[in-house]
């Protein structure tokens, strides 16, 4: 992959490169330049690559505890177990706090794939910040779960 790729058009593929105008002169679609070049410029993270690493900073520090369980719910809840402090604030074992804590843990790996794809430095954050908060909540699960 190149540094400084040519810019292409989102709908033909046709290279705009050094065009003064902001349309397309093969099937006429118009284009901003600036979030075009930001769009296809390969200093920042793609999606496919924000997706794994936040995925991973969110789940791995669990794995630390889960073989030590041995309560079979721990298992079933490992998806949704990144919400797992805000659910815990509403009454254990009820639909809710399930459906609560898989809301929080889809807008934490939503949320961090997206920033994580902004800019390398933001990912760099969201990953730092996603195995502090996972590693801490992992902790403090298994805590309450040994009570
Ligand atoms: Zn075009």
């Amino acid at each position: 992959m190149t540094e400084a790729r040519a810019l292409k058009c989102p709908n033909c593929a046709y290279n705009l490169t050094g065009l003064t105008v902001n349309r397309c002169p093969e099937c006429g679609g118009v284009f901003d330049p600036v979030t075009l070049a930001w769009v296809q410029s390969s200093d920042r993270p793609r999606w496919w690559v924000a997706l794994p690493a936040v995925l991973a900073c969110t789940y791995l520090p669990f794995a630390v505890w889960i073989p030590f369980q041995s309560q079979a719910i721990w298992f079933k809840l490992w998806l949704i177990l990144p919400g797992f402090f805000v659910g815990m604030f509403l009454h254990p074992n009820e639909p809710l706090e399930f459906i609560v804590m898989a809301a929080v843990t889809l807008m934490v790996i939503v949320g961090g794939t997206y920033l994580a794809s902004r800019r390398w430095w933001l990912f760099g954050v969201v990953c730092g910040v996603l195995l502090l908060g996972a590693g801490l909540n992992a902790w403090g699960s298994y805590a309450v779960s040994r009570v």
